[in-house]
């Protein structure tokens, strides 16, 4: 299991769908069929890949995904250069971690 203090969700009503992130980190970001984007945990850290569109996974708030320590300098960049300003790092909350299949 990858270590990771950190959290991610996209807040989709501000997204423009231009997908910078998924070019800087296209483990943690990936293009949803509407053209907005969502965040994912990918197999290569945590043996699963969950994507968190809504669908298969909650998206928005409650679709956080935790951020391995490998690619935290990545989100960070994809959250400076991100045009909406709606990607969200928190730190990592167990209970919303936990709260996320509700
Ligand atoms: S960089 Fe921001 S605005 Fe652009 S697709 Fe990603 S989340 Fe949406």
């Amino acid at each position: 299991m990858a270590d990771n203090k950190l959290m991610v969700w996209i807040d989709q009503d501000l997204c423009t769908g231009d997908g910078i992130c998924q070019e800087i980190a296209p483990n943690v970001f990936e293009g949803r069929d509407d053209g907005l984007w969502v965040v994912r945990e990918d197999a290569s850290h945590f043996g699963t890949t969950i994507v968190f569109d809504g669908n298969a996974a909650p998206d928005g708030s409650r679709g956080v995904a935790r951020v391995p320590d490998a690619e935290l300098a990545d989100v960070v960049e994809a959250a400076e250069e991100c045009p909406g300003e709606c990607i969200m790092i928190e730190p990592l909350d167990p209970e919303a971690i936990a709260n996320r299949g509700a």
